[in-house]
């Protein structure tokens, strides 16, 4: 088996392309910077001969991943944009690459009939109803049924996570409409993340290069407030993200399914600032008390349930997670 990831040197698709050579794939990763697939493949001496780079510069070319899908048993699709600031251009740079990238990603599949699943890396941004998130009503849990109902114009104009979230969105249903309505030779498992933690795979030469989602983590290893911070506190270790699509990709049974990720417990600036302090000497000194031992708001929840038993896997503990990344963080920070 031959497998194409899109964003190979981005923190899931790397952490993705590790547990398929893990499992003994072949895998061809998308990237569009030369020298970070060069890193890639530099720390993966020993898979050499079962890792080769395609290089995809822009997401919405249209054909452009016409050569990367050549020979490919299936497709694992997680490059779109992540890393928001406040000033791009929330179409052309947040809601296009998004929607466009996977249109050119399917495109690509139908022209390579040996395709047999595509693996899709959808999120919580595509599922969630925000503004449910202040009052929440009493025992709401999203599902795979779920989709955010923000408008495209809200999307233009808002903060850049509005734009995210319906690019996700209007992204992922593009990928379901071509397996239901075009009769596509392939079909479709999507992965709905919530905020993703745990250590790094793909190359990250500085802590101020760490990717968006794990950002916020170091910023509290580095003595930022840790309470409250984030609207959140669904998240999921990164590993146990790439394992579920793996599995999903192993799985004939699972095809055209919508899953949801969550670990079974919360998450919290606060709880992982005491779980540092608990587990780093030097943590006592750096990363900021807060309120120790304050329980993690319990919102919003997510189905994380059934894709653990679907695809059978036990998630990491917040623990291990925070353990896990702000160990390997300071060993980047001791490097630089
Ligand atoms: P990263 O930023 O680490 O990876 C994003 C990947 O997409 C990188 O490989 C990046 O390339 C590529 N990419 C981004 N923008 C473009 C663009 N305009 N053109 C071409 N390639 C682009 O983020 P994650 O690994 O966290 O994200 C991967 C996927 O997971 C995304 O689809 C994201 O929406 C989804 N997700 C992430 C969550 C999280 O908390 N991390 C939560 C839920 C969903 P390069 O390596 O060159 O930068």
């Amino acid at each position: 088996e031959y497998v194409l990831v899109t964003g190979a040197t981005g923190y899931i698709g790397a952490h993705i392309v590790d547990e398929l050579l893990r499992r003994g794939l072949r895998v061809r990763g998308t990237a569009r910077s030369k020298d970070k697939a060069d890193e890639m493949l530099r720390a993966r001496p020993q898979f050499a001969d079962r890792l080769d780079f395609a290089f995809v510069k822009d997401l919405t070319e249209p054909g452009g991943f016409g050569d990367a899908v050549k020979g490919v048993d299936a497709i694992m699709h997680t490059a779109s944009p992540v890393d928001l600031d406040e000033s791009m251009d929330r179409e052309k740079e947040i809601i296009l690459p998004a929607i466009r990238g996977t249109e050119a990603v399917l495109e690509a599949a139908k022209r390579e009939p040996r395709v047999k699943r595509l693996v899709y890396t959808s999120s919580y941004a595509a599922v969630i109803t925000a503004s449910l998130l202040a009052d929440p009503p009493a025992g709401l849990t999203f599902t795979a049924a779920d989709w955010n109902p923000i408008t495209y114009d809200e999307g233009l104009s808002g903060p850049p996570i509005l734009a995210y979230r319906v690019g996700k969105r209007d992204a992922e249903a593009r990928a379901w409409r071509a397996v239901r309505e075009e009769n596509t030779h392939f079909d479709l498992v999507v992965l709905c993340p919530p905020l993703v933690f745990g250590p790094v795979a793909h190359p990250v030469a500085r802590t101020n290069a760490l990717n968006s989602s794990v950002r916020g983590l170091w910023a509290v290893a580095c003595g930022a407030d840790p309470y409250p911070r984030v609207p959140t506190s669904v998240w999921v270790d990164v590993r146990d993200a790439a394992y579920a699509h793996v599995e999903a990709l192993l799985r004939p049974e699972v095809g055209n399914t919508r899953f949801l990720l969550a670990s079974p417990e919360p998450f919290s600036y606060q709880r992982a600032a005491d779980v540092m302090r608990e587990e780093f000497d030097w943590a006592k000194e750096t990363v900021a008390k807060g309120t120790p031992g304050v329980p993690a708001p319990e919102w919003p929840k997510g189905d994380g349930k059934t894709v653990s038993e679907k695809l059978g896997f036990t998630y990491h503990t917040f623990r291990e997670s925070v353990v896990d990344s702000i160990r390997q963080f300071k060993q980047i920070e001791e490097r630089e």
